[in-house]
C-alpha cells in the first residue's frame, strides 16, 4: 500500500532525478516518470531509499521486467533469498 508520505518522497526523488538512469530499452523516452526498485518492497527493499530505487522512462521499466535475467546482470534487479 502506498502511503502519502511515499508518494511525496517519490515525487522529491523523482523532481531531482529527472533523467531516465536505465538507457536501456530501445524506445527509451529518457525522461524519467517513475521509480524502479531493484528490491522489491515484498523482499524488504524500500521505495523510499534513494539507493534503492532508479528513475527509470516507463519503456525501461517494461524493460527491465521482461529482461530479468540481463537486469541482474546490470544490477537494475537486486538477486533475492539466492
Ligand atoms: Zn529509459
Amino acid at each position: 500500500m502506498q502511503t502519502s508520505k511515499e508518494s511525496a518522497i517519490r515525487k522529491s526523488i523523482l523532481a531531482r532525478r529527472r533523467w531516465c538512469e536505465a538507457r536501456i530499452a530501445p524506445d527509451c523516452a529518457k525522461l524519467a516518470v517513475c521509480l524502479h526498485e531493484r528490491l522489491p518492497r515484498s523482499h524488504g527493499g524500500s521505495i523510499t531509499d534513494e539507493d534503492n530505487v532508479i528513475a527509470v522512462c516507463s519503456a525501461c521499466h517494461s524493460w527491465i521486467h521482461a529482461h530479468p535475467a540481463q537486469s541482474y546482470e546490470k544490477g537494475f534487479l537486486e538477486r533475492v533469498g539466492v
